[in-house]
């Protein structure tokens, strides 16, 4: 098989025989409540056990749905080297296949995790760049955006899924500095007012260096008890703290939120730009239910057409200009087009889900939704089996009714060299 060019040729038919066995289990999905029980109960000797071959089933399910992707995207050096990557760590982790565990071996184990995940670290860059490369060489068919489209989603949710268990086991029991009050990477009681204003107080930093001014801020919380709407924040003032809080990771929510607010502030500088009126503030409501969180951001940058509605979750979707190549001290505010798709990741991958709903002429609302309960937040992954392989191999389902139909994916791509840029996506 392709996916081994890195082992020697009986190393390869080893692992491809490892490889046909891991992929035959479907990942064990594990809700955030059973991430937090095990991580205040469970020892080293019970993480090991576990992930031993966990992580080997989800590397495998999504290593063989990667040879399924189009040959030409396959041969692309970026893409064969993410490839290479993935065969070096599954190889890394059949060390340990059978093997009982004890201190040095679970010392070995928890650097070898530590290895896999500072390896893996540029894979969403080296990926997209990948796309890239077959974009130059290709033309690229409907058929093919969406097998990328498809593709990408499930392999960029199934490493955030992987790096959730490799960051909870290095935390937990290897020599990483952990929070004492968080779980691993879980915070049981996460502070979303606190994870909002850090988000938009970075973004508002990147928004006032490229544009010189940035919206203020207002957040209101709904109460469903005392039925109140109640500010926490109001434009310009300082906050009233109220504490809403829920068993989160704060690095995902704030990935989305910080995505959110640089999407919100570019629209509403922009849209506002002719000076003669006031930048209206960014709103968000914060509502917790028995089932939902809720926190709704909207803005009055003049919305989105509704013909565009379809292309903002594809990947390298962009209205914004192309990022420079090098020499910015500063990251970009927008312009890769990725973080709408991987922010919506971040939601669904405890069951929340990311929604916009625009108006074209006034502006956006964007919510993201989380489980109000950590018992019902439970992980979303990925399976490689028959219903996986036939997405690969069905045409696009042509229309049946008169349409305008437009390609979506590569409506602006970026630059190879502004790639690098991508790293902020990568942790
Ligand atoms: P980056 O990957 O750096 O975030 P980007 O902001 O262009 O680049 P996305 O965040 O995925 O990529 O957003 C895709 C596009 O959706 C944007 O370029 C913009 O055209 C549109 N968009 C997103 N949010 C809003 C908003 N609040 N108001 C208006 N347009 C928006
Ligand atoms: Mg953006």
């Amino acid at each position: 098989m392709r996916i081994h060019r890195c082992l020697f040729r009986p190393a390869r038919a080893l692992i491809d025989q490892k490889l046909d066995f891991y992929s035959q289990f479907n990942p064990s999905p594990l809700s955030m409540k059973q991430f937090t029980d095990f991580g205040q109960n469970a020892t080293r000797t019970e993480s090991y056990l576990f992930l031993r071959k966990e992580l080997p089933v989800r590397l495998a399910n999504i290593m063989k749905e990667f040879s399924l992707l189009p040959e030409n995207l396959l041969l692309m050096p970026s893409t064969r080297a993410v490839q290479d990557l993935y065969c070096k760590s599954f190889g890394d982790l059949m060390e340990f296949e059978g093997k009982d565990a004890n201190a040095n071996l679970i010392d070995k184990f928890t650097d070898a995790l530590t290895k896999i995940r500072n390896r893996h670290q540029d894979v969403v860059m080296t990926m997209a760049q990948g796309i890239m490369e077959l974009k130059d060489a290709h033309r690229i068919d409907n058929n093919m955006e969406a097998y990328i489209q498809y593709f990408l989603d499930r392999f960029y949710m199934n490493r955030i899924s992987i790096r959730m268990l490799i960051n909870q086991h290095t935390l937990l029991f290897g020599d990483s500095i952990n929070s004492h009050h968080h779980i691993g990477c879980i915070d049981p009681h996460c502070d979303i007012v606190r994870v909002i204003e850090d988000a938009y107080s970075n973004a508002r930093f990147l928004c006032d260096q490229y544009y010189l001014a940035s919206p203020e801020l207002v957040v209101k919380h709904h109460n469903e008890h005392d039925k109140k709407t109640k500010y926490i924040k109001e434009a310009g003032k300082s906050a009233d703290r109220t504490s809403v809080s829920v068993v989160y990771v704060p690095s995902h929510l704030y990935h989305m939120l910080f995505e959110l607010f640089k999407n919100a502030m570019r629209a509403v500088v922009e849209h506002h730009s002719n000076g003669d009126d006031n930048i209206p503030p960014l709103e968000v409501l914060l509502v917790k239910g028995t089932e939902d969180l809720t926190i709704k951001l909207s803005d009055q940058g003049g919305g989105i057409p509704r013909s565009h509605m379809d292309l903002l979750f594809n990947y390298m979707y962009s209205t914004a200009p192309q990022p420079a190549a090098s020499g910015m001290e500063t990251p970009p505010l927008a312009g890769y087009g990725y973080g709408l798709p991987l922010s919506r990741l971040y939601a669904r991958y405890f069951h929340g889900d990311l929604v916009l709903t625009s108006f074209e002429g006034y502006g956006t609302d964007a919510c993201i939704f989380l489980k109000a309960l950590s018992s019902e937040a439970n992980e979303l992954l990925p399976v490689y089996n028959k219903t996986c392989q036939r997405q690969y191999s069905t045409p696009i389902q042509t229309h049946d009714w008169s349409s305008q139909g437009h390609s979506a994916m590569f409506v602006r791509p970026f630059s190879t060299n502004s790639l690098n840029k991508l790293h902020s996506a990568s942790s």
